[in-house]
């Protein structure tokens, strides 16, 4: 769960990075442009266009790169994957930008001392605030502008050029510490998001779920039940409904005790979830009473499904502390058909179904009659 939880960070702090980095397209080709025409101050014009050329098609490579993750949409899985790809085609581009340094470093000209350095310090700069938010590719993305800063000063080998060393040091350093600070508040703020989410779904779960059987409550019950037979009201199409109740429920909690009358509760609603479809809803009304909304279901296929719940039921052995108890169920069968019953109604007709069910004996399946049929009796 933490492993995944970290992954699933990490891809956020992914798509964060390609984010800010995308802002490339408009920023990298026309600086690149402006530096091919300053570094022809040092060398042929051929090679400055070569530079840039080659520049612009790596540009071209990892905005690629960076647009079809977007496409791709990975998961927390893909991460360290997505993550191995970006470094190498964002590296390429560092590299290409850094090999500046073995264009224009003219030693002992100071004016070329300056130009390179103040290229790699714009480079640091911008690395910092657009790499911020994923850790590792911070940290490769600084490597190569760091060693094109540092590298021709260290060269020079004299005090003035160690002095611009240590600056230059001194400034990557800050630029990192500030990077990580950044990067550090960020993660955070992803973290708790991500525990707000999860905390969230979990709310959400509770407001449906009965806290004894994990099945849907009453309440969601009724507003699954509503939509439902709106939608089957527009579109003409059958609804079934399956009233549940445990018989002689009574009994089994008087004789072996509330708790083991929970566990029957459990066991029953257990055997009722593997008996319906994943479109069905399934409820614990309250107390030992179950109903099944089942869409696109006409009758007689709700009596099959009603009889092999009933059936599963009944073979059921739910081995208590005192002995074994083996429940059975009345079911009431109820179809909404002609696009105008309530819930309610549907409700009323599968309850008095299911109550006819028990004065027949119990354990048995028994269909409530059509709702015009009923009017006119
Ligand atoms: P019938 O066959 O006619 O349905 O009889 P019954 O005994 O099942 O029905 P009755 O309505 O008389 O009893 C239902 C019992 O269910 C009474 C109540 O104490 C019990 N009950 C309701 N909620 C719970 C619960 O959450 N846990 C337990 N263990 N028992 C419950
Ligand atoms: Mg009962
Ligand atoms: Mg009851």
């Amino acid at each position: 769960m933490e492993v995944a939880r970290g992954a699933s960070v990490r891809l956020h702090q992914l798509r964060l990075y390609v984010d800010n980095h995308l802002h490339d397209r408009y920023l990298a080709p026309p600086l690149t442009v402006v530096v091919a025409a300053l570094l022809t101050s040092w060398v042929p014009v051929w090679q400055a266009v070569l530079w840039a050329g080659v520049e612009l098609a790596v540009i071209a490579a990892y905005i690629g790169v960076y647009l079809r993750f977007r496409r791709a949409d990975p998961g927390p899985q893909d991460e360290a994957h997505w993550t191995r790809r970006i470094a190498l085609a964002h590296g390429v581009h560092m590299v290409m930008w850094s090999s500046i340094v073995v264009w224009a470093y003219v030693p002992g000209n100071l004016n070329s001392l300056m130009f390179v350095m103040l290229v790699h310090l714009g480079l640091i700069s911008l690395t910092v605030a657009m790499s911020n938010p994923h850790r590792r590719l911070l940290l490769t993305d600084l490597v190569a502008p760091t060693v094109a800063l540092v590298a021709p000063t260290l060269h020079d080998g004299t005090l003035f050029s160690f002095g611009l060393t240590a600056l230059g040091v001194f400034y990557v350093t800050l630029m990192l510490m500030v990077g990580l600070k950044i990067h550090a508040s960020t993660a955070e703020t992803l973290v708790l998001r991500q525990r707000n989410d999860e905390l969230i779904r979990q709310l959400e779960q509770q407001v449906r779920r009965d806290g004894l059987t994990g099945l849907s409550n009453r309440e969601h019950f009724v507003a699954t039940g509503r939509n439902e037979l709106e939608r089957a009201a527009r579109y003409r199409h059958p609804l079934a409904l399956l009233m549940v109740d445990i018989d002689h429920f009574k009994q089994i909690n008087d004789t072996y005790g509330h708790l083991a009358g929970d566990e029957v509760l459990k066991a029953v609603s257990s055997v009722c979830g593997e008996m319906v479809r994943a479109n069905d809803c399934l409820a614990r009304l309250g107390g030992e009473e179950f109903a099944v909304l089942m869409p696109e279901t006409a009758l007689d296929q709700a009596i099959v499904a009603a009889e092999r719940l009933r059936l599963a039921v009944s073979r059921l052995q739910c081995e208590l502390q005192d002995g074994v108890v083996t429940p059975t169920v009345s079911v009431g069968v109820a179809i909404a058909e002609d696009g105008q019953e309530t819930l309610s109604s549907l409700m009323r007709r599968g309850d008095l179904a299911m109550y006819e069910a028990k004065s027949k004996g119990r354990n048995c399946v028994m269909v409530a009659p059509a709702q015009a049929a009923q009017q006119v009796a």
